[in-house]
């Protein structure tokens, strides 16, 4: 539970410092020059290093909505900007930033909900084509009839809902609150780095439209924030590819090796694997045979003594004890081991899944038919004067593991010790 809600937090983490440092940046006042030039060249160089960024990675989606973001900014600057240096607002102000109000947060949740299928080609297409439509539909109806269009904004629909505090058009409020129940049940749905970074967004640009006008700053500081947390989530998401392992959720080989070379002087490794996978994967079939894998890669991320577990490839896991000697770890790993031998994995088959939640309850306490269990031999090593690389333990480890499957598979071998009383056998 605390090792899912450490992950849910590192998806929104980036995001909400960006948040609360664009909060903190648009209250200071009398910037210094440093940073109004700072903040003037913010939002586009954003843009191009992100959209460089996202086009390296082909992320269609997160370049579309930072294109997004920064059409706003550039349409809203054009106008604070006239007003700060004339001390009064453009005649056509007010219809380009209700028109703002109502379609930034309109596309960026339909580019935030709308999923990569299609070719990338066909998808920019696609995409840019939606842009282009909107865009111009807006710039047509501003054009030919601007008197029209800013009645129709800023007519209040629902004056019993009108409140005194909102400083939008009353439009603007239930399409943020469709947008932001999109993004959320996107990320309840699909719990990711971008996805969290676009609820935050929204959050951002919900806060900076109504201060556009008060706050110096506001604007370029909050887009260039909201295209920095998408800039972020893609490069948070392309760590998780290199490091995590998409079946099990685990840190994955790379991220073993990068650990390997941070190992104090005192360190435990060890190497699991599930017995008689082979013939397992054969009996049950193969997305049997992941279902259990997701399993033993579950209980094993719970290990405790301190221990961090990692999918080293196929069905074997690595764990990594820092700072620990293999006495202080032997009852951790037995442990481990032994909660997953008395596991019974209900399968997940679509033939047999129960109709209803009670039916499902009633056949779990019923231990019924379709459940399966697995074992796991482990084998453990810790660094001594003769093995002092990391490499050179993980061998001794697996060393250890050959000797528990020689020595009847589902126990815990020790091979630190080895040299001064061979292999012990735990279980
Ligand atoms: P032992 O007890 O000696 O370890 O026997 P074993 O059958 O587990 O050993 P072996 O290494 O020969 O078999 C490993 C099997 O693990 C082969 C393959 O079918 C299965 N396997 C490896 N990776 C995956 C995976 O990602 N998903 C599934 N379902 N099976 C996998
Ligand atoms: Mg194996
Ligand atoms: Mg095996």
């Amino acid at each position: 539970m605390f090792r899912l809600s450490a992950v849910r937090l590192s998806h929104f983490l980036p995001s909400v410092c960006l948040l609360v440092s664009g909060l903190a940046a648009a209250y200071v006042r009398d910037l210094s020059v440093f940073f109004t030039s700072l903040f003037n060249v913010l939002p586009t160089l954003v843009l191009l290093l992100g959209g460089a960024y996202c086009a390296v990675y082909r992320r269609q989606r997160e370049l579309f909505l930072m294109l997004t973001v920064y059409i706003a900014y550039f349409l809203l600057d054009t106008q604070t900007d006239f007003y700060r240096d004339n001390g009064r607002v453009r005649e056509d102000a007010a219809v380009v930033f209700h028109l703002v109000c109502l379609l930034l947060p309109l596309m960026f949740a339909l580019y935030g909900a709308w999923q990569e299928r299609t070719h990338l080609f066909q998808d920019m297409v696609a995409r840019f084509a939606v842009l282009l439509a909107v865009g111009s539909v807006a710039l047509g109806l501003e054009q030919s009839f601007p008197q029209a269009l800013l009645s129709w904004l800023a007519e209040i629909r629902w004056p019993s809902l009108h409140g005194q505090w909102m400083s939008l058009i009353q439009l603007a409020y239930p399409v943020f609150l469709c947008a932001f129940i999109l993004l959320v049940v996107q990320y309840l749905r699909e719990p990711r780095p971008l996805h969290a970074a676009q609820v935050i967004g929204l959050i951002g640009i919900f806060w900076m439209l109504p201060k556009t006008f008060i706050l110096p700053f506001t604007l370029n500081i909050m887009c260039s924030q909201v295209m920095l947390m998408i800039a972020a989530a893609v490069s948070h998401e392309a760590y998780q590819m290199a490091f995590r392992d998409e079946l099990t959720g685990l840190p994955g080989r790379r991220a073993l090796n990068e650990r390997m070379q941070r190992l104090g002087r005192n360190y435990v490794l060890a190497m699991t694997d599930v017995d008689h996978f082979k013939k397992f994967n054969d009996t049950h079939g193969h997305d049997v045979g992941d279902q259990v894998l997701r399993l033993v890669a579950s209980k094993l991320s719970k290990v405790t003594g301190g221990g961090r577990a990692y999918r080293y490839g196929g069905e074997e896991f690595a764990v990594v004890f820092a700072g620990k000697t293999i006495e202080e770890c032997m009852p951790h790993l037995e442990a481990v081991r032994e909660v997953i031998a008395n596991y019974n994995i209900q399968l997940r088959n679509q033939d047999n899944r129960p109709q209803d939640d009670q039916q499902g309850r009633q056949r779990r306490g019923a231990s019924a038919a379709s459940s399966v269990s697995v074992t796991i031999s482990i084998g453990a090593s810790e660094r001594l004067a003769d093995h002092r690389s990391p490499d050179e333990v993980l061998k001794s480890a697996d060393q250890a593991l050959y000797s528990a499957k020689g020595a009847g598979r589902n126990c815990v071998m020790a091979h630190g010790v080895q040299a001064k009383r061979g292999a012990v056998r735990m279980a």
